[in-house]
C-alpha cells in the first residue's frame, strides 16, 4: 500500500468518526416573521403598526417537497444547533466523497491486483498526473 493510500484511509477514518459524533441534526433555514391578526383595533393595525411576533419558522425541502414548521422561541437555540450539525454533515460527507474518489481510483491501480484490467499506459499516465 502506498503512502498516499495510507494517508487517505486515515483521513476517511477521521471523517467517519466526526460523522458518528455529530449530534441531532435537521436540514432547513430559519426565518423570522411578524404577523397581523384579525382583531379590530389591535396594536398591529395602529399607525405605525406594532405587528405580532417575532415568530420563527423553519423551511426545508425533503424528497422534492417543501414544508415549513413553526419553532417556539424556547427551542431556537436547539434548532440552530441542529441546523449547524446538518451543515457540518454536508461538509464532512463532501470531503468523504472526495477522499473516497481518489482512494477508489488508487485501489484500481494496485500493481499486485491484476484482476482488474487497467492498461499499463493509462495507469502510468494517471500515476504521473497525481504527483505534485
Ligand atoms: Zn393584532
Amino acid at each position: 500500500m502506498n503512502r498516499r493510500q495510507t494517508s487517505l484511509e486515515a483521513r476517511i477514518a477521521t471523517l467517519k468518526q466526526a460523522i458518528v459524533r455529530l449530534g441531532d441534526l435537521r436540514p432547513g433555514k430559519l426565518s423570522r416573521q411578524y404577523n397581523v391578526c384579525g382583531k379590530a383595533g389591535c396594536r398591529c393595525k395602529a399607525d405605525p403598526p406594532q405587528k405580532h411576533g417575532p415568530y420563527y419558522q423553519l423551511s426545508f425541502t425533503r424528497s422534492g417537497k417543501s414544508s415549513t414548521q413553526f419553532v417556539r422561541k424556547e427551542d431556537l437555540a436547539v434548532v440552530r444547533q441542529q441546523l449547524r450539525n446538518y451543515q457540518r454533515l454536508r461538509e464532512l460527507i463532501d470531503r468523504w466523497i472526495t477522499f473516497w474518489m481518489e482512494l477508489s481510483q488508487l485501489k484500481l491501480q494496485q500493481p499486485s491486483d491484476r484482476s482488474r484490467a487497467v492498461s499499463p499506459k493509462r495507469s502510468h499516465a494517471q500515476r504521473v498526473g497525481k504527483r505534485r
